[in-house]
């Protein structure tokens, strides 16, 4: 029987057996210590810190005191937002957001209404694009943070932050972004995305799950959402996730000198994974922007068919995929990315995430494309 073929990689990517690696030390005997104790012990942990928070500022162009490592990118997302409309009450009481971000950040905002600060969400086009004006529309001098994603997670459409940055800049508010999906395929620094808070998680970068990391311009006053200890600077209280931090550092540190080959790999494979959908299935549609998109996604839709049959043919087929929205009791929620696009009823019902990763291989993609022709000919054949 032939294996199982993973086409799930923004969910989540498998731990490197090199961060394995790196992680192991720090869940041993002699490398268990405590990163606050001032003992040989706890300093031996201490320089695991060091060493990962060094290679993450490294890699997006900041300075080692702006990074705090969290438990991931949810973590991230609630203290980058609730963190910065709390310590800056003085400012303004006023948030926006866009309606295609990851729970993390809506939820959050939605979370910070009921305290009574003002959100505004705003709109996307068809392909997923937030457009630097409606930005400037609707920030007033109210206004402390905007919150838009570097790349969606369902679609992929990559966000013009940096113009979106300069409109922000010039009402004197800060913005954050959320990297997750884009920092382990894009060059994602500070400089090129111009942000002044950004969300990471390791799971995303083939490092362990349940650690991220935050980036806070210096100088950025932030409520901490955990408090006790005063570790990560006062930032994030709780004993530091010693391993899981360490193999956070060796993910990224393996990730830099790859990105740009792998995200050219991964930007042919996709592209004729593309293709040949395309010649073979007639009718199907690509959801996102056609571009401007990140290199291992692909989201389609086959109007007429069902995303939640489609996935369990898949996966009876050995193929791991997703609708790319939220499965609740077992059916599958339409996607708030897809709505917010305007796309029809039979696109948001029909639509699928398959996105690749470093084990994805064409002939992969090429026995994918005959599974997936297979299974809409026996379920029936898609709608024009
Ligand atoms: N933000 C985005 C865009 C994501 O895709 C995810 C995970 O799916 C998260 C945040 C949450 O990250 P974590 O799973 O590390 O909490």
């Amino acid at each position: 029987m032939d294996a199982r073929i993973y086409l799930d990689y923004a969910a989540t990517t498998p731990l490197r057996p090199e961060v394995r690696a790196a992680m192991e030390p720090y869940l041993s005997a002699d490398g268990f210590g405590n990163p606050s104790s001032l003992h040989a012990d706890g300093q031996r942990a201490k320089r695991a810190l060091d060493a990962a928070r060094d290679t993450l500022a490294e890699a997006l162009g900041c300075q080692f005191s702006e990074i705090s490592f969290t438990s991931g990118g949810t973590e991230s997302d609630n203290a980058a937002l609730a963190g910065v409309m709390l310590a800056n009450r003085k400012r303004g009481n006023h948030l926006i957001t866009t309606a295609i971000e990851h729970e993390a950040v809506t939820e959050t905002a939605r979370f910070l209404e009921t305290f009574g600060f003002r959100v505004t969400i705003l709109p996307v086009d068809e392909f997923g694009t937030v457009s630097p004006q409606s930005v400037a529309a609707a920030i007033t001098d109210e206004t402390v943070l905007v919150s838009v994603m570097h790349a969606n997670n369902e679609v992929g459409t990559i966000q013009p932050l940096r113009e979106i940055a300069g409109v922000v800049h010039a009402r004197g508010a800060y913005l954050h972004t959320d990297a997750v999906q884009t920092f382990g395929q894009l060059p994602v620094t500070i400089d090129v995305t111009g942000v002044d808070l950004l969300t990471l998680s390791a799971h995303k970068i083939y490092g362990p799950k349940g650690v991220g990391a935050l980036y806070v311009r210096s100088g950025i006053a932030i409520e901490p959402l955990l408090h006790g200890g005063g570790q990560e600077r006062q930032r994030r209280s709780g004993t530091e996730n010693v391993s899981a931090i360490a193999g956070f550092g060796e993910a990224v540190r393996l990730l830099l000198p790859e990105r740009a080959a792998e995200a050219e790999r991964l930007t042919h494979l996709r592209d004729c994974f593309w293709t040949q959908l395309m010649r073979r299935l007639p009718g199907v549609i690509l959801n996102g922007h056609p571009t401007n998109r990140l290199p291992n996604n692909l989201n389609i839709s086959l109007p007429g068919l069902d995303a939640e049959t489609l996935l369990l043919s898949l996966d009876r087929a050995g193929v791991s995929a997703s609708s790319g929205s939220a499965c609740t009791s077992g059916s599958i929620e339409p996607s708030h990315v897809l709505s917010a696009m305007g796309l029809p009823d039979a696109r948001l019902k029909s639509a699928l995430r398959l996105t690749l990763g470093r084990g994805t291989t064409a002939e992969e993609i090429d026995r994918t494309v005959e599974m997936l022709v297979g299974i809409v000919k026996r379920l029936g054949c898609v709608k024009n």
